[in-house]
């Protein structure tokens, strides 16, 4: 049994908050309607904390990862300053928020829909990779929230399908991801085009030097807030790791989805091929799966994500770019089947399980010549991950070596990284 938000308050610290209702927030009924319809109870930490900063007109700078409950902590808020606010008009937007990826742009439209059940206002999310013309028609009559990526964003504005001069409310999701993916020059060209007298709100996992030197120049004395510590997986999500040769890892996978009957199971890979190959080999096992990359459509990527999420599949397998923005209800398992390059990848990997305090399981599949990422990742999340073994599975001695001319210790360049980001 999936145990969930309430049965787990003991040891969910950090997601949990002294405030008991969304009533005490000070949120207008239309919202607080939607959100007893959806069936939170309480508002989690980052909700506790944000939405009164940022009803009050705050700028705010909030540490929060995905799963803590951070979309609504600024989508509640501004749904409900648009409450009395007039339309905006033709080309124009008054709340902007800016995503890394199509996924999280699709999934943050998906709950300001959600919060926003019974309100009027008007949203458009826009991302590359299809038409654009079906966007800027949507765009012609004015939009109050629109949610974009940032190159998508920029050709939008180059062909005058969206202005900013009614813009009130500007939202960077994910900044650390964003200056990962190599967008920090599209970041600062959305930004030269907004309104100097604007509310912003900076979300990030994390808070690096590089996303500090960003705030400083897009936000003034903003208010901080976060509730989690630097890099460390949420409590609840219970974490292993797997010893096996690296040609034994899909049977090995196949075994445990088998033996363990997991129902919906993430499975991270490195590379697009990889994700590809274990589908193909999954599928000749019996075990229905399907791979997201970013070689799959956009369409493709939505039906996979839609079947998983409606349990017609039982194994998603995604590369890292893909996976962002995933919001899947009590995810109980994610596999790295490859571990990722960046340690903090695997945080943001395992953060899709055990959202919102469910209790999730993380595996790892850890070949020999990965045994320096896997070091790499407990300095990270400073603990150090059981390692499991499975009775009846007959491992074989792996005797790979590690690569001595690779050194997984340093992050690889900007450039590198945006370029591993597209696979
Ligand atoms: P997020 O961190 O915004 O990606 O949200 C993670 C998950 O938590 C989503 O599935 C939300 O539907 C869920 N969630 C957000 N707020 C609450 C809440 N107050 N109570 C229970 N679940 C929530």
């Amino acid at each position: 049994m999936i145990k969930t938000f309430e049965d787990k308050k003991e040891e969910q610290v950090e997601t949990h908050s002294d405030v008991t209702s969304f009533d005490s927030l000070g949120l207008s009924e239309p919202l607080l309607k939607a959100i007893a319809y959806h069936g939170y109870k309480k508002p989690s930490a980052i909700q506790a904390k944000a939405i009164p900063l940022i009803m009050n007109g705050e700028d705010v700078m909030a540490a929060a990862q995905t799963g803590t409950g951070k979309t609504a902590s600024f989508a509640l808020p501004i749904l409900e300053s648009l409450l009395n606010k007039r339309q905006s008009s033709q080309r124009q937007a008054r709340v902007l928020i800016l995503t890394p990826t199509r996924e999280l742009a699709a999934q943050i439209l998906a709950s300001l829909e959600t919060y926003g059940k019974y309100v009027s206002s008007r949203t458009a999310v826009v991302f590359g990779g299809v038409n654009i013309n079906p966007q800027k028609n949507k765009l012609k009559n004015g939009v109050e929230i629109l949610v974009a990526t940032p190159g998508r964003l920029l050709d939008l504005y180059r062909q005058k399908a969206i202005r900013f001069d009614e813009l009130d409310t500007f939202v960077l999701d994910e900044a650390d991801r964003m200056l990962d993916m190599g967008f920090i020059h599209d970041i600062r060209k959305v930004i030269s085009l907004l309104p100097k007298n604007r509310q912003t709100l900076l979300f990030s996992a994390t808070f690096s030097n590089d996303i500090r030197k960003l705030a400083k120049s897009i936000i003034k004395n903003p208010t901080e807030v976060s509730v989690t510590p630097r890099n460390t997986a949420a409590a609840t999500i219970s974490q292993a790791v797997y010893n096996v040769k690296k040609s034994q890892k899909s049977a090995l996978l196949s075994h445990l989805i088998s033996q363990h009957s997991w129902e919906q199971v993430l499975v991270f890979t490195k590379t697009k091929h990889g994700a590809n190959r274990l589908t193909d080999y999954l599928k000749v096992a019996g075990l229905k799966s399907m791979a997201i990359h970013g070689n799959k459509s956009q369409s493709a990527r939505t039906k996979a994500l839609a079947d998983f999420k409606k349990n017609k599949i039982r194994i998603l397998i995604a590369t890292d770019i893909a996976s962002r923005g995933l919001d899947i209800d009590q995810l109980p398992h994610v596999v790295n089947y490859d571990l990722p390059y960046v340690a903090e990848d695997y945080v943001h990997r395992i953060g899709r399980t055990g959202r919102a305090g469910a209790i999730g399981e993380a595996i790892s599949l850890v070949s020999a010549d990965e045994a320096k990422l896997l070091k790499a990742i407990q300095r990270l999340i400073k603990q150090e991950i059981e390692i499991k073994t499975c009775k009846n599975f007959k491992f074989e001695k792996d005797d790979t070596k590690q690569n001595p001319n690779q050194n997984f210790f340093r992050k690889p360049s900007k450039k590198k990284r945006s370029n591993y980001y597209k696979r």
